[in-house]
């Protein structure tokens, strides 16, 4: 059973981002950069299943600039068998980078592929929805646990009313929550063994895929400075607070 993962290159969960004074988008010219931290989720799953023999191989995927293979290295340090990247300077929509990863399943066949449930600098959340319906496959989204079963595909999502479970057969698409599991933190030896992993360079335009932006970014601002807060020490405090909070209001 071969899995393929979608991994994106994306600005570090833990670097503050700023807005560019003319409000034209996000400066991330000189941030650090990592793997999506739901795709992380992804790649370690698709890799336990390999290490638990129900996966045979496991095809980590990404779409991005000349630096993006810094990401598939990631997902090979991790212990995915192979990459591929398909070479893109533009800003791709989920629509986009859907038809891509449909184009790859095309080529690849899998069983099944993993994405992020969202990625964390654009939070479309999307794109696993758009693939599924694309290629016409199952789509099992937020997945906070699964269990695969020959081919029957079950899995655990937490929604506002409770966990729901869904079952499906393969192939399928299947977008993860960052409950799945606990990535691994790649060793040196392994990051060394990655580097000799093959990753197949492409790009959308081989592919034949309009990948042209449907969406134009008019304005970003940094969101408004909320003032500081009080602290109260009694509930007739609280309510006071709270009166001289509409007075001001109206
Ligand atoms: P989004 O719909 O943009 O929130 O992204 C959801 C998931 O789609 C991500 O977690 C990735 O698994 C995948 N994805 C989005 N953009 C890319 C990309 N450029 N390259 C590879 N995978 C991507």
């Amino acid at each position: 059973m071969k899995v393929l993962v979608a991994v994106k290159r994306v600005v570090d969960a833990n670097v503050h981002v700023r807005v560019k004074s003319d409000g034209s988008g996000v400066d991330i010219a000189n941030a650090k950069m990592a793997i999506n931290p739901f795709d992380e989720v992804a790649v370690e799953q698709a890799v336990r299943m390999r290490e638990q023999g129900r996966a045979t191989e496991v095809v980590a995927v990404t779409i991005g600039p000349d630096k993006a293979a810094e990401t598939v290295r990631v997902a090979l340090a991790m212990g995915a068998d192979r990459g591929i990247h398909l070479k893109t300077d533009a800003r791709l929509e989920p629509l986009a980078v859907a038809k891509l990863l449909k184009a790859i399943a095309e080529q690849e066949q899998p069983h099944l592929v993993l994405l992020g449930k969202q990625a964390i600098d654009s939070d479309c959340h999307q794109t696993g929805q758009m693939l599924a319906g694309l290629l016409g496959w199952p789509q099992l989204c937020a997945v906070s646990a699964m269990q695969l079963q020959a081919s029957n595909l079950s899995v655990q999502r937490e929604t506002d009313a409770g966990v729901q479970t869904l079952e499906s057969g393969l192939p399928a698409v299947v977008t993860v929550d960052l409950r799945l599991n606990d990535p691994r933190h790649a060793s040196l030896p392994d990051i060394i063994k990655a580097k000799k992993k093959p990753i197949h360079v492409s790009t959308p335009e081989e592919l034949g895929i309009d990948t042209r932006a449907r969406l134009v970014e008019v304005s970003f601002f940094a969101p408004h400075q909320r003032s500081a807060g009080t602290r109260v020490t009694s509930l007739p405090e609280l309510a006071s607070a709270i009166e001289t909070a509409l007075q001001e209001s109206n």
